[in-house]
Parts: C-alpha cells; sequence; structure tokens
C-alpha cells in the first residue's frame, strides 16, 4: 500500500508534468517561461539527529522544495512517511503550485516531508524529531515566505510544536501567520478539518447547476472513509442526496435506498469497517466504481479509474477529492462520453483555500465564525469551478486540461509582470 502510495505519486509529478506542457503548448507560452516554470525553485534536503527514547541518536532526512514564488509565499503540508523522498516532496510541490493558482489563491506551491515511521515514535520522539525539522527548515519558512500546513500522518499538533519552535529562534514572538491547520487557541481556523470534502461538496453544487440537475434526490457513490470521503458522505446525505454505496479498507456496501451516514458512524466506530452495517448488501471495489449512480466521488488512492474500467462507469459525474485517481487516458474516455470530471486539483482544493482564510485571519487577529469561513469557502470554490468549466467549454477540451490552462495562465501572467530580476 505504501509502495503503491508512492510510485502513484511519482506518477503524479509525470501527469502534472504532462499536463503542465499541455496547457503551455495551448497557452503559446514562451520556451523560457515553461522553464521556469516546469522546476521548483529551491529543494532543500537536510539531515538531522535526533535522540531517541532509549538514548540513541538517529538520524532522518527531511525535505522542503518551494516552486517559484510568483503569486505569493509558498503554500502546502508536511507529511510524515517511511516512504517520503525527495522526488516526491518535489511532485506534491508542483501539484500545490496549480492547485492555489486554480483555487484563486495568492500562494505558490511548496511541500516539505521527513522519512520516518511515526507509527513506530513516542509522541515524545515526533516532537524532538519535529522541532529539530522545523529549526533545520526555518530559514527558508516564515509568513511571508513559505506556509507550511498539514498533511500526512501530522495535524495541529506538529503545527503547535512547529510554531512554538520557530517563535524561539525569533525572539519569541508570536507568529500564528507562518503555519496553518494550527489548534484553534493558537489562531486555527473553524473549519479547516472539514474544507477539503466542503469545498468538494460545493463545486458538485456547481457542475450539477451547469448540468441542469440537482444534488438533491441524486445518488451517490462515495470512494474511500478517510476524512474527505467521510465528511463529504455528511455533506451530500444532507442536502437530500441518497448516498448509496462507499467503502474502506475492508470491504463496501451498497444500498439503492440509501445509506444513512449518521448511523454509519456508529456502526463503523463499533466495529472498525463499514462493512456488516444494517440493511447493506457487499460491494466489490471495482462493483463500486462501476455502480449506475448520479455522482462518483473518489476519495482514496490514486489511478483507480483508468482505460481498464473507464468505459465502465455509469456515473454522470465525477468528484476527485483523492489526488490522481484518473489516469490521463481514462480523462479523455470520460471527455469522449460526455461524463463531467471535476480534477483533483481543483475539486480537492478546499482545504488550501481554508489554509489561506486561517492564514488572513492571523495577519488581522481577527477571527470568524463557522458561517463566514463556509459562505467564503463556497464563493472560492463556485468562482473556481466556472473559471474552470468555461475554459474546458470555450477551448473544447477536457476539466482537468482546462484547470491547468487557467492555472498556468495566472502563474505566467503574473510571472510576466514581475519580469526576471537582473
Ligand atoms: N496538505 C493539504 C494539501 O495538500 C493542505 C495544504 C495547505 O493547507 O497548505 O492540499
Amino acid at each position: 500500500m505504501a509502495e503503491l502510495q508512492r510510485r502513484g505519486e511519482l506518477k503524479m509529478l509525470q501527469t502534472a508534468r504532462y499536463f503542465f506542457d499541455q496547457a503551455a503548448g495551448r497557452l503559446r507560452l514562451e520556451e523560457g517561461l515553461r522553464e521556469l516554470l516546469r522546476y521548483p525553485k529551491r529543494k532543500l534536503a537536510v539531515t538531522f539527529p535526533v535522540q531517541m527514547d532509549d538514548g540513541h541518536v538517529k538520524h532522518f532526512e527531511g525535505f522542503r522544495v518551494q516552486c517559484h514564488s510568483v503569486l505569493g509565499p509558498g503554500k502546502g503540508g508536511i507529511r510524515y512517511h517511511p516512504d517520503t523522498n525527495a522526488e516526491e516532496v518535489e511532485a506534491l510541490a508542483v501539484l500545490m503550485n496549480w492547485k492555489c493558482s486554480v483555487a484563486g489563491l495568492p500562494y505558490s506551491g511548496a511541500k516539505g516531508g521527513v522519512r520516518c515511521n511515526p507509527k513506530a515514535m513516542s509522541e515524545r520522539e515526533i516532537e524532538r524529531m519535529t522541532r529539530r525539522y522545523a529549526a533545520e527548515i526555518s530559514p527558508i519558512i516564515g509568513p511571508e515566505v513559505d506556509i507550511p500546513a498539514p498533511d500526512v500522518y501530522t495535524g495541529e499538533r506538529e503545527m503547535a510544536w512547529i510554531l512554538d519552535t520557530v517563535s524561539m529562534h525569533h525572539n519569541g514572538e508570536f507568529m500564528p501567520g507562518l503555519i496553518t491547520g494550527k489548534p484553534l487557541l493558537l489562531g486555527g481556523s473553524l473549519g479547516r478539518d472539514t474544507a477539503t470534502a466542503r469545498g468538494g461538496f460545493f463545486a458538485t453544487l456547481e457542475a450539477m447547476a451547469r448540468m441542469k440537475t440537482k444534488l438533491e434526490g441524486s445518488t451517490v457513490a462515495i470512494q474511500g472513509c478517510g476524512n474527505a470521503g467521510w465528511n463529504m458522505a455528511h455533506f451530500v446525505h444532507d442536502a437530500g442526496a441518497k448516498v448509496i454505496a462507499v467503502n474502506d479498507s475492508k470491504g463496501g456496501i451498497f444500498n439503492s435506498k440509501g445509506l444513512d451516514p449518521y448511523k454509519l458512524k456508529e456502526h463503523k466506530e463499533k466495529v472498525g469497517s463499514v462493512v456488516g452495517f444494517r440493511g447493506s448488501d457487499r460491494l466489490t471495489n471495482e462493483e463500486l466504481l462501476q455502480l449506475k449512480c448520479d455522482v462518483l466521488v473518489p476519495a482514496a488512492l490514486e489511478d483507480q479509474l483508468t482505460e481498464k474500467n473507464a468505459t465502465k462507469i455509469r456515473a454522470k459525474l465525477i468528484v476527485e477529492l483523492a489526488n490522481g485517481p484518473t489516469t490521463q487516458e481514462a480523462d479523455q474516455i470520460f471527455y469522449d462520453r460526455g461524463i463531467m470530471t471535476i480534477p483533483d486539483i481543483l475539486a480537492n482544493s478546499g482545504g488550501v483555500t481554508v489554509s489561506y482564510f486561517e492564514w488572513v485571519q492571523d495577519r488581522q487577529r481577527y477571527f470568524w465564525d463557522a458561517k463566514k469561513v463556509d459562505k467564503r469557502l463556497k464563493q472560492f470554490m463556485t468562482e473556481a469551478f466556472n473559471r474552470v468549466a468555461t475554459m474546458s467549454e470555450k477551448t473544447k477540451v477536457n476539466m482537468r486540461l482546462a484547470a491547468y490552462m487557467v492555472a498556468v495562465d495566472r502563474v505566467a501572467t503574473a510571472a510576466r509582470l514581475r519580469g526576471l530580476y537582473a
């Protein structure tokens, strides 16, 4: 699974480069600018020692990669994973760059990671490693330079330690704008935890309006029960849609009358899986993807929709909450078959959008209520969706290429305005 993820992410770099090249070609980007935007600006790799609980000293590798800071400071998460490496972090920084641009945020892409297995470490060991990593990357991060956030196996706790460590390097200055995804008490934002699904939900509403249909009364199948998939199930259910299928690593369930995510939550908490939920039938991952439904939400792994099953997909709309669930070939098949796709860099950009709101609130030291966060997120997602859908209609390309064209055009225009230093 970890290996699969790793390979998938490297494939994501190829896919991101492929779509960048396609978009750059159609936008007739000048060669020099194309080279500038194709590669990250800065790649920092560090090796640092951490004292483990038993007294021995272990060395860890950490990374932080930043894309060209054309639109604003770098933005992107920090992940802790045994397979994290320089290439993977670079791939994810590139994806962040296009995600921030398509979402209309004043940021460039960045990403960080430490190669480690946090599941095999104590809390104190993770804290020492986090603080040392923060100290190592502190020369290149900052509220105006590069603003980290949580990612795989990092959360509020790690963000608080990083904030504290870097503050100590700045004479104790309280600098909440340094990092997002923080605990509320330290300047976090309401709605950050559900933001990815919420953003995907708003984009879904917009897509359905364009398709002249409604979410209410429609059927939805959700692949994956992580934070994004799980919250999405609640949002679409509350909006009157029927969640007819979901799955997790142990298997999938189906009920044509709809599954109640609230009762399902109780069941999952009790038995550790959605499998066995009252009134549901079992189904495989492949069966879930091929279900007749209005909306299919891949919210799990990459490379799920390929040329092998793309002709068998019976959904009308695909909302990619996962990163890279659709291969290039499948993308074109969906487009030719008239299936609308909301591509990952657009569909899951709600997380970084609320990170942006958090950073704005930190700068003002004035915090919004949940309603305001939601309202603004809806506005950002709706506008981003419509920019991409209009580009797709105008240039007759699929939604992913259209998203890249919108993203690349915005960065390229800003780069031209700034010109070259010296
Ligand atoms: N890690 C998330 C992402 O990859 C969020 C990044 C952020 O909030 O800056 O989109």
